[in-house]
């Protein structure tokens, strides 16, 4: 009885982050993780950890940003005079 199938000398661990057995072998490129989607959950808990900044969302209102273009347009053409030396 000889077992030809690679299968039989590949190591099976455990995924750390699903519990599922994953392949520990070279062909397994996210060992010791299952799948890549682990292994890339787990890095980003990691990162996670480091990019707690809390986001601070300024809330602009459509009339805000209408008069914040309106002011600037404003400016621009009493500034920028319309170059007629073409
Ligand atoms: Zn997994």
């Amino acid at each position: 009885m000889t077992d030809n199938t690679n299968s039989s000398n590949a190591r099976k661990v455990k995924c750390p982050q699903c519990g599922l057995l994953a392949l520990y072998s070279p062909e397994n490129k996210a060992r010791p993780f299952c799948s890549d989607r682990c292994k890339l959950i787990d890095l980003g808990e990691w990162a996670s950890e480091g990019y707690k900044v809390p986001i601070q969302q300024q809330e602009y209102n459509e009339k805000d940003l209408e008069q914040l273009y309106q002011a600037l347009g404003d400016e621009n053409l009493n500034t920028e005079e319309p170059d007629e030396s073409k």
